[in-house]
This record gives C-alpha cells, structure tokens and sequence, in this order.
C-alpha cells in the first residue's frame, strides 16, 4: 500500500498520514452556505478534496472511507434572499422561502459540481438537521465553564481555553486582539468571544431553545454534525484557507472543549485561494463569474477540472482563458487517442504516487503526458478516469472528430498545393503535408480526379492542427 503523505496545518509538516481506523478513514470539509450559485473559487475545495477522496478509497477500499461535507443553510445571506423575494411578491412565509432557497441552491450545487466531475460525499448533513445536537453541544460546554449566556446570546469564553486558542493559525489571543476586526458588544467577556447562539425574529427561521427562541452560530453547526457523522476523533478537516481563522480555530475550541477526550481531527488540509486573471475574483471588478456561467458558454466540466490540477492546492491557482484553451486542445488529443482503447483495470502507480505525495497533481499531470507520449493509452484513459475526468463527452464539446467536413479541409489542402506544385515544379510542400496526413494516420490517395483522405485505425485529428 502506497503510504500517503499529507500536509498538516496543524504542524506545518508533510507527515505520512496513519489513519485513526483503516476500516474507516474520516474526513470532514466545510462545505458552502447555500445562498446562491456557487462561483469558481468555490469549486476549488471541492475538486481539491474530491481527489482526496478518491485517492482514500483507491487505498483503503471505496466501504472504508467516509467523506462527510455539510450544508450551512442558516445564514443572514439566505434569509436576505427570501426577504427579497417576499418583498418582490412571492407568495410564503419567510420560512419557506428560506426553505426554498436553500433548496433550490444544493440542487444547483450538486449538479454544477456533479459537471465537474466531483463524487457526492456520503454524507451531506444540513444544519437545520442538527439543531438539537448543536443546543446540547452549547449546554455541555455551558456546563463545563466554557461559554456563558447573555442577553438571549451564548458566547464561547475564549479565556476558558486560551494556551490553545490560535496553534491552527499560529496566533496568540492577544495577537488576535490587536488584529482582528471583532465584533464589539457589551455582553462579551472578551472581544474576541465568539457567537453559538443568537437570537432569531418571530419571522425568520428559529427554534426554541434554553435560551430563547433563537438560531446557532456559524461555527458551532460543524462541531457538532461532525461530531455526530464522525465521532470526537476522526481522521482529515479540509477547507480552504479563508476559513483556518476563526472558523477553523472555533471549530477546535468548541468540540475539544465538549468533549476533552477526543482528538477532533487528526489533519487538518487548507487549499489556496484562486484568483482570475491575476486578479482577486470580486464584483466590482467585473471578474466574478459562477461554475454555472462557465458551463453555460460552453466551457466543459472537465476542463474546468484539468485546470484546477494543474496547481497544487497549496498554491495560489489562477484561472485565465488561456488555461482553459490549452486544456481544451491537451484534453481533445487525449480523446482521440483513447477513443477505441480500453481502459486498463487500475491506474498508472506513478500517477498515484504523485497524489500520494500531497496531492501533487500537477505531477500526475506531467505523468499523463508521458503516457500519451509513450502511447500507454489504456492507462492513460484509466488514469483520467481516476483523476475524474471522463472523456466520453469530449465528442459533445464540439470536437474536430473524423467528420467528412474536417477531412475534404485537408483533402482541399493537399489539392491546392499539388496545384501550385505543378506551377513551380517544386513538391516540397506536397510531400510535407502527405507525410503529416500519414503520421495523422491518415491514408493518402491521389488520382488525377482529386485527392481522397482515408482515416486508418490510429487516425488522430489533433495532430492534424498542426500542419
Ligand atoms: P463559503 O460558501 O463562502 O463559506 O465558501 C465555501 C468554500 O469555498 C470554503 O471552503 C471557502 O474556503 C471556499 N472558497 C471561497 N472563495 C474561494 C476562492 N476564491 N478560492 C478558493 N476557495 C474559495
Ligand atoms: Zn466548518
């Protein structure tokens, strides 16, 4: 068995990855709110950990893996959303309305990563599926001296747990203090006190609690459906890296709190931001687009997905047309090599190795092209398909396939150039383009009626581009 390596935020070392149970590799990642259409940046973790998973289950057995990534469907975002939609004369209470847009949001979620190729976790908890879990983990904390009530609010007392608060990130409390933009209010103990449970209008979403009719805290949900999925100690957390401080760190303080004998996770993985064109993806300057968008003008799923691998989710990713252009010419020649080729049971070792060895994608890419090079072709579509990418659907993407219309293109070439060969009495360029037709795989019959190209066995359009 290839031994995984893993970079761990938590010690800030590449460290072999030992599983708690290898009958049971647990691994939680944050997943989005869902208030709206996932953009671009947000698939990232999702790709990014989809071949995590994979790559688990190829080691450990597809039945050993449990992969759990949450819904975060109480948030002020969604209700402003139904708020928008009541006013504007939907029919419903506001409820239902957040109701239905958190609905109607997973369904786009879940088939917008689907096109990119990412596996559904086996588990998909909702918060709102847990909020009983959530108010008991608050009053055990409660009860531990851990966090207070005030004012229909429960704070987390972070002086209750102040020589760990900060390892994740690296911060002491006081550094954190001088630094962050926290919410000041008069109720907290310590500015930097953090919110598991607030209030909640008769109108919007809320349950009732020891507290009051209210709703959790954002940090507290994936405490607690953790907890619940996957038990107090479990294998790998991932997220992207805007979420390591506060979100990440309160998420330690409250379930290593709750429940002092468990480890919670073992590893913690942070991708990287992406960013388009250079530029931080935002509204304002006008770079700010959703998966769905990109699907929309055509771009495929899977191109998308080749130009996530090329960076390791430890660095900085850029998305830029050009990326996409390439992938889409490298993605096509690998098409129509593979077209009639089976592929092999298992996938290339060195492509495993490469993900073994921190998810170096980008490596097991460089491997691809080998193998294409090298004509192993049945491992090179088995190793796609591991990667997730599928190319059976290249021939909707609007391919130059073995269609007559691309052939009588060349066949016209060749034409010309005899034409004009007869003229000057100088066949260079005949012979040029009859060899790369050859080397296309392409038959080559000339008659004095015309020129017939005949695809053979090993034809492969892409070659053709570059004559
Ligand atoms: P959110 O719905 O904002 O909580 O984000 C859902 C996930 O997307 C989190 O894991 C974020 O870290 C991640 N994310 C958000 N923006 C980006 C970005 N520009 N690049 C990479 N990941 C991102
Ligand atoms: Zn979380």
């Amino acid at each position: 068995m290839t031994t995984i390596k893993l970079h761990n935020t938590r010690t800030r070392t590449k460290e072999d990855f030992v599983p708690i149970s290898a009958d049971n590799v647990r691994m939680y990642v944050c997943g989005p709110t869902v208030y709206d259409r996932a953009h671009l940046g947000n698939a990232r973790p999702v790709v990014v950990f989809d071949v995590l998973y994979r790559l688990l289950r190829h080691t450990y057995g597809a039945d050993h893996v449990t992969y759990v990534r949450n819904f975060t469907d109480v948030d002020d975002k969604i209700n402003a959303t139904a708020l928008a939609r009541q006013q504007a004369g939907a029919e419903g209470t506001l409820e239902q309305l957040v109701q239905e847009r958190s609905d109607e949001t997973i369904g786009w979620y879940l088939h917008d990563m689907g096109a990119l190729g990412a596996l559904e976790p086996n588990e998909m908890p909702r918060a709102t599926q847990y909020i009983a879990q959530m108010i008991a983990m608050i009053e055990a904390l409660i009860a531990k001296g851990h966090a207070y009530a005030a004012e229909g609010h429960v704070l987390f007392a972070v002086d209750s747990w102040k020589e760990h608060y900060g390892e994740l990130s690296g911060r002491s409390v006081d550094d954190m203090i001088a630094g962050a933009r926290v919410e000041v209010a008069p109720y907290k103990k310590n500015p930097m006190d953090f919110v598991l449970w607030k209030p909640s209008t008769d109108e919007l979403p809320g349950w009732d609690s020891p507290w009051g009719r209210g709703r959790p805290g954002w940090h507290i949900e994936c405490s607690a459906m953790s907890y619940e999925l996957l038990g107090e100690s479990f294998d790998i957390h991932g997220g992207g890296n805007d979420l390591m401080f506060p979100h990440h760190e309160n998420e330690i303080a409250q379930s290593k709190c709750a429940h002092p004998h468990g480890e919670f996770a073992k590893v913690w993985l942070h991708n990287e931001m992406l960013q388009v064109e250079g530029k931080k993806m935002s509204k304002s300057l006008g770079n700010f687009f959703t998966v769905h968008d990109l699907l929309e003008q055509g771009v495929p799923g899977e191109v998308i997905r080749f130009v996530f691998l090329q960076t390791h989710y430890r660095k900085p990713m850029d998305w830029t047309e050009k990326k996409a252009n390439d992938a889409i010419k490298t993605l096509r020649h690998w098409y129509n090599q593979t077209l009639d080729v089976d592929a092999a049971i298992e996938p290339d070792s060195e492509v495993i190795q490469c993900l073994s060895n921190d998810l170096n994608t980008s490596g097991a890419i460089t491997r691809l092209h080998e193998l294409s090079a090298q004509k192993e072709l049945g491992t090179l579509k088995s190793s796609l398909n591991f990667l997730g990418i599928d190319l059976s659907r290249a021939i909707e993407w609007g391919l130059p396939s073995a269609s007559d219309s691309v052939i009588a293109h060349y066949a016209d070439r060749l034409v010309l150039a005899r034409k004009l060969a007869m003229q000057s009495k100088d066949f260079s360029e005949v012979d040029r383009l009859k060899a790369a037709y050859l080397a296309a795989g392409l038959e080559v019959r000339m008659s004095k009626d015309g020129v017939e190209l005949v695809p053979g066995a090993g034809f492969d359009a892409a070659k053709l581009e570059e004559v």
